[in-house]
């Protein structure tokens, strides 16, 4: 029998704003679209606890024996600065900066988002579409939304027609806005759009001369609008109907939205049955963003090249400092921490590693199987991964105890509680077991403080010779000094 048959999962459903029964469509399947990064700079951390919140369900479906195909685009075109219809493509400006192709760009952030995911240990999605790849499907749905009069043509561009289509339907039911508030505080925008309304969105811009990403249409040479593209992609690999759209809380308005509205306006139906949104990662009080300058990049955090944090951290303890709190809460970085992050997670893989040296007894003085039951009951409650870890926290202590003589455990009770602490450590919250030295640096950053602290000596000496000798062995093992008026400190690569 399968797990997912014991396993009853409440999901929060954005839509309902309620916690439900989760019940696939399909049986023993599940359907699974995340909104994907747009490859135009280097993804930021915030965006890591998007998709590392996403990565945890995935694993914890699969876990539980669902066939899941988990759908996870890259949007390479079609998403202007500011989120909106006006504006340059966020990809072609940087190209335009730069002076290199636009897919030069998509290149290079595709690969950096990837091996960003891989190093925090990640799950490949089972299909991983672009929007450039898909734009006929977008030029289709543009034509059903036309037909079905919910779309007008302007000079060449498309929008989406939201006061007509509010006759009927509902803009708003996500993000539980109202079309007359809205109204009411956007500004018109003095002639500057074709728009009948401001608040109409662009399914098709009509390209200007020097706008370089572009393919023909019915109406224009041009490119899709951002939200089109994934209610194309998502319906082509998931179907008509399909379980659990997700993204960050800041695409509940207007993206989520409008996907909602094409759907309907082309098909007459939401296709999504569970809609999911992850909290922020917020820095310094505010939430995590590119544009506000308020971030920090992976390999930024990995290194300790930077001015926020005092060290360089494991991702694996920047996994488990994510994985410590719901997807749903709002989460702030900070050095502190991650600190106690560090510490953690270095004691959980501790007494991971004590279980193979235990010995059993006759009886258990811990109920293991009331235990287990507990790990299932916290991923039920809608993925609740602070739950789970403070539940795998008492095994833990449960570990040492046996280790002391002060707990006994039988056999059979020891091989359950290894199998379970293992599958929901490594294989659901996805943390790979490295050692304290590697978790925590403590033992090197000891040994290259007392190089740096020779070398010192050595300079007021004059002993420029020694000095520079320790600077460039410690160089060739990966280890760079960085000299400024407040002292030297050091990076490794
Ligand atoms: P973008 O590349 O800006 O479209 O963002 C990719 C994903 O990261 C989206 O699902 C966003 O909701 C998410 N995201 C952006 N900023 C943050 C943040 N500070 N915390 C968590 N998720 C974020
Ligand atoms: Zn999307």
């Amino acid at each position: 029998m399968p797990l997912y048959d014991t396993n009853q999962i409440k999901i929060y459903n954005t839509l309902s704003g309620e916690k439900e029964v989760f019940k696939p469509i399909t049986a023993g399947h599940i359907g699974m679209y995340v909104c994907g990064p747009t490859v135009y700079s280097n993804v930021h951390l915030g965006n890591v606890r998007t998709f590392m919140s996403f990565d945890m369900i995935f694993r914890y479906f699969k876990h539980l024996g669902y066939k899941v195909r988990y759908v996870r685009n890259i949007t390479d075109a079609g998403h202007l600065e500011n989120d909106g219809d006006v504006g340059e493509d966020k990809i072609t400006k940087k190209a335009r900066l730069e002076a290199i192709e636009p897919m030069e760009i998509v290149q290079r952030y595709t690969v950096d988002f990837h091996n960003v995911l891989n190093t925090f240990n990640f799950l490949p999605p089972s299909i991983e579409p672009t929007a450039t790849g898909h734009i006929i499907e977008q030029i289709e749905l543009i034509e059903a939304i036309i037909n079905n009069g919910f779309a007008y043509v302007v000079n060449g561009s498309v929008y989406f027609d939201v006061h007509k289509y509010n006759e009927s339907n509902e803009y708003g039911i996500l993000s539980k806005r109202k079309l007359e508030d809205l109204i009411h505080n956007t500004r018109a925008l003095d002639g500057q759009s074709d728009k009948k309304n401001p608040q109409d969105f662009a399914l098709w811009k009509k390209a200007e001369p020097s706008h370089i990403m572009r393919w023909p249409s019915p109406w224009s040479d041009g490119f899709p609008g951002w939200h089109l593209e994934c209610t194309a992609m998502s319906t082509k690999y998931l179907g008509e109907q399909f379980d659990i759209h997700g993204g960050g809380m800041d695409l509940k308005f207007p993206h989520h939205e409008c996907e909602i509205a094409q759907n309907q306006a082309a098909k007459g139906q939401d296709p999504v049955k569970y809609w999911m949104h992850t909290n922020m990662l917020e820095m310094n009080g505010a939430r995590m963003s590119k544009s506000t300058g308020n971030y920090i990049n992976p390999a930024e955090l990995l290194s300790g090249k930077n001015d926020k944090m005092s060290k360089g951290y494991n991702p694996m303890v920047i996994r488990f400092f994510m994985m410590q709190a719901s997807y749903k809460s709002v989460l702030d970085l900070t050095d502190d921490g991650l600190l106690a992050a560090e510490k953690g997670f270095n004691r959980l893989m501790e007494a991971i590693g004590l279980i193979g040296n235990l010995k059993s007894s006759s009886t258990s003085t811990y109920n293991v199987s009331e235990w287990k039951q507990r790990c299932y009951d916290a991923m039920n409650d809608d993925f609740n991964t602070p739950i789970l870890i403070a539940t795998l926290f008492d095994a833990a202590k449960f570990i040492n105890q046996v280790k002391d003589g002060s707990a006994t455990v039988t056999k059979d009770d020891l091989e359950l509680l290894k199998q379970t602490i293992e599958a929901f450590t490594f294989d659901i919250l996805g943390l790979v077991n490295v050692s304290k030295e590697d978790s925590g640096r403590d033992k090197l950053t000891s040994a290259v403080e007392i190089l740096i602290n020779l070398r010192k000596e050595a300079r007021l000496n004059k002993d420029f010779a020694l000095s520079d000798k320790i600077r460039d062995q410690l160089a060739e093992a990966g280890i760079q000094l960085n000299d400024s008026r407040e002292g030297t400190t050091f990076t490794t690569n």
